[in-house]
């Protein structure tokens, strides 16, 4: 745990997009920072609202990349920086919901009824425990079957989009929703309903599998759906930088998308995987790990970004 991320072999680029992961790997944990003053991103205040309200999809066909670990910590961190957040959960196995602690049971209305049954989302949508500013539209099982159930429906690419839009969401500053491991229908959903799709990469063989087909499906959907509809985020996740493979994979992924990958990296932490099962996001778990401060970390970047970029 203690070893650098670096490796002698890593190019400038990834040298310098590290080097905040491996200052991080030795900063003091939350008790002893707030006993020396040491200052990382929780003490900061409020960030720049962005001027419109932003939709950003959280896709990646591949399973366990991080897209709902990412979607958790980073509405956590926004919204414990005064922007108000929604997490839609779009994946039936309402891991996004659990890590939330918002009730998920088979038998409660959830995003299924809003998308199959025209359930208005201000029923479904539960404020999350002692996280002031954060919101979840939970998932149940049942979800498994819209996907199927919604071949035969109207306008049924764009259910979630007119949930959303029918949603007084002018209270909002964020919605991020967290899509389930395929390209189906319910993902068609959220990127017809978003403007933003954010791509969690896991620095691991075969990180870029699929993702060449991911991006086919963005620009089937930008042609024929939603032409405002554009991949604004890259994050890297699960960095382990003892493996030479991490940074190769860091490296490739940064060639090849430039500025659109954030410049935090996420390392992989045990703190991550275990603060779902609290039914907490890492930033509350654990303050001073290193997973949490990369998630505040991305969340401000994605927040600053934002505060520039939107609208254009
Ligand atoms: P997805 O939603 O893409 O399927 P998850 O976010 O559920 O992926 O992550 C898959 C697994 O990896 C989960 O058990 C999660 O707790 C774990 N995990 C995610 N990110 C990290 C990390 N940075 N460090 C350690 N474990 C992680
Ligand atoms: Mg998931």
């Amino acid at each position: 745990m203690t070893q650098s991320p670096l490796n002698p072999g890593d190019s400038p680029l990834v040298r310098e997009a590290l080097s905040s992961v491996v200052s991080r790997e030795t900063a003091p944990s939350a008790p002893v920072a707030a006993s020396i003053g040491y200052t990382s991103g929780m003490s900061e205040g409020d960030w720049p609202r962005p001027p419109r309200r932003r939709i950003i999809t959280i896709a990646n066909q591949k399973g366990g990349v991080g897209k709902t670990t990412t979607a958790v910590n980073l509405a956590a961190g926004l919204s414990m920086h005064g922007q108000r957040v929604l997490v839609v959960d779009l994946d039936p196995q309402g891991n996004a919901s659990t890590a939330l602690s918002v009730e998920h049971r088979g038998d409660i209305p959830s995003v299924y009824q809003v998308l199959v049954e025209d359930l208005p989302l201000k029923e479904i949508v539960s404020p999350v425990p002692d996280m002031p500013n954060l919101y979840c539209a939970p998932a149940t099982i049942g979800l498994a079957g819209a996907e199927i159930e919604l071949v035969s429906l109207v306008a049924r690419e764009a259910r979630l989009k007119r949930a959303l839009e029918a949603y007084d969401a002018n209270e909002l500053d964020y919605i991020l929703i967290d899509c389930p491991p395929s390209l189906g229908l319910l993902t068609v959903n959220a990127m017809v309903a978003a403007e933003e799709v954010m791509i969690p990469i896991q620095c691991e063989y075969y990180a870029l599998e699929g993702v060449s087909q991911l991006l086919q499906n963005v620009e089937l959907v930008r042609v024929h759906l939603n032409q405002v509809l554009r991949v604004s985020t890259i994050l890297l996740t699960m960095y382990d930088g003892r493996t030479r493979l991490a940074s190769q994979v860091a490296d490739e992924v940064r060639s090849h998308f430039g500025d659109t990958v954030l410049n935090t990296v996420i390392p992989r932490s045990v703190r991550v995987s275990e603060a779902p099962s609290y039914g907490q996001s890492v930033l509350t778990y654990d303050a001073g790990s290193s997973g949490a401060m990369a998630y505040m970390d991305a969340a401000r970047e994605l927040a600053f970004r934002g505060a520039t970029v939107a609208g254009s």
